[in-house]
């Protein structure tokens, strides 16, 4: 019989699944449900070439996972339960309690609840999802893998913040650092390419949720993203790193109250706050119709990606490996990797291979590879990224180790 893993990504109101065959890392079937909760729930589950939709009100998670299960059985995608031997949880914050994925017991439900107040939009959904697959399959393991994990080698000068000291000890205000399980993916896959362990790599992750971080001899030495994932980069819908008195100012000015501008700030703010549009595709859209507003989003957006490098560049003294771009928009959009390698160019004596830059993204032949010269002191590569297949790899890890 096979071994099956899954990997489970939960919101509030949604679960995403990817089902694999272990050690293969083959996808069996891959799924989602939304709006748990609500009565128009619905969900989609591919498997081989086929795609099943069903639709009905689910009241919770548990619901959710019974109807994963029924579609996971009823297709015949496995034979039954047993052939699933663990689960493999996405979680937003480990805080500083974890630094790598944990098999789930008592005590990490218990410290994922009590860091609840890191990661208020992300743990109760979370957390509903690993109580959920524990009442409907109770003796599969369960793992935890943090997003905070990778960056837990980050030195103090590079996650405390200039604020009173003792706002860090006694509520643990740090810069914590997110995507990681993105980040490490990335950095193993250079070590591989580049042939040693110890690399430095500038790697952008810009997707919907945008970071870039800084890797030192193989390990997070920094990173865009905070104590939440709203630092840093100009994203799809989160503003980035802003002056912190606009808050209150515009609590004062609009009479708006401090939880709704924290949800402008995360929910309406970023390429949507500028130009309407959060999606990328459609950014370009209405850029190449020649919308002035459009053009000013992408232009905040790019030099957002370009202060960072530089950034870290100078934080790695200019001893840089490699240059990563990832995620939905750095995989696939040619232009932006185009005008981010002009705009530096000098700077760094990077340039751009435009044949090959071309050649890699949606659609196209080629998902990875290098984008820039033989003459480009720093390569940069295009590298999709993976998440998934490391949770499923730590997952696998963990619970081999603890048979
Ligand atoms: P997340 O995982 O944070 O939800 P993704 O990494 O999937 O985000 O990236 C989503 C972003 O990638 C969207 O802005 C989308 O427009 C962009 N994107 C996805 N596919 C393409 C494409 N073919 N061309 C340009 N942008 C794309």
């Amino acid at each position: 019989m096979s071994e099956k893993y899954l990997v489970i990504n939960c919101g509030s109101s949604s679960l995403k699944f990817s089902l694999y065959e272990m050690p293969t890392e083959r996808v069996v079937s891959k799924g989602y449900i939304e709006k748990i909760g609500y009565d128009d729930s619905f969900w989609t589950v591919s498997y081989n070439d086929e795609k099943i939709t069903g639709a009905k009100r689910l009241e919770n998670h548990t619901d959710a996972v019974l109807v994963m299960i029924d579609e996971l059985i009823n297709n015949k995608i496995i034979k039954n339960l047993n052939e699933i031997k663990g689960i493999g949880h996405r979680i937003l914050h480990g805080g500083e309690i974890y630094s790598d994925s944990v098999i789930i017991d008592d005590k990490v439900l218990n410290d994922i609840t009590l860091m609840t107040n890191l990661g208020p939009l992300h743990h109760p959904g979370e957390i509903a999802g690993i109580k959920a697959m524990k009442e409907c399959l109770p003796d599969v393991l369960q793992v935890a893998v943090f997003d905070t994990a990778f960056h837990q080698t980050m030195p103090d000068f590079n996650y405390i913040y200039a604020i009173p000291y003792e706002w860090y000890q006694k509520y643990k205000v740090r810069r914590y650092g997110f995507h990681g399980t993105s980040h490490k993916y990335i950095t193993n896959k250079m070590q591989e390419i580049l042939g040693k362990t110890d690399v430095n790599l500038i790697i952008c992750h810009v997707g919907s949720g945008a970071s870039i971080t800084c890797i030192k001899n193989g390990l997070s030495y920094d990173t865009s993203m905070g104590l939440t994932p709203l630092d840093g980069l100009v994203m799809g819908t989160r503003s980035g790193a802003i002056d912190p008195s606009i808050i209150k100012f515009v609590v004062d000015e609009s009479g708006l109250s401090l939880e709704n501008v924290m949800e402008e700030l995360n929910k309406n703010s970023g390429l949507k706050g500028i130009c309407g549009k959060n999606d990328f595709r459609d950014v370009s859209a209405l850029m190449n119709n020649g919308d002035e507003q459009a053009k000013l989003a992408y232009k905040v957006f790019m030099d957002s990606i370009i202060k960072h490098i530089a950034e870290y560049y100078f934080e790695l003294n200019g001893r840089v490996d490699a240059m990563v771009f990832t995620a939905g928009i750095l995989e696939n959009n040619v232009q932006i990797r185009k005008d981010i390698i002009d705009n530096i160019a000098g700077a760094m004596n990077v340039s751009l291979d435009n044949q090959n830059n071309e050649n890699i993204g949606y659609g196209k032949d080629k998902k990875m590879g290098l984008i820039t010269s033989k003459e480009s002191k720093v390569p940069v590569y295009v590298v999709p990224t993976d998440e998934e297949v490391m949770i499923v790899r730590d997952t696998f890890r963990l619970i081999k180790e603890t048979l």
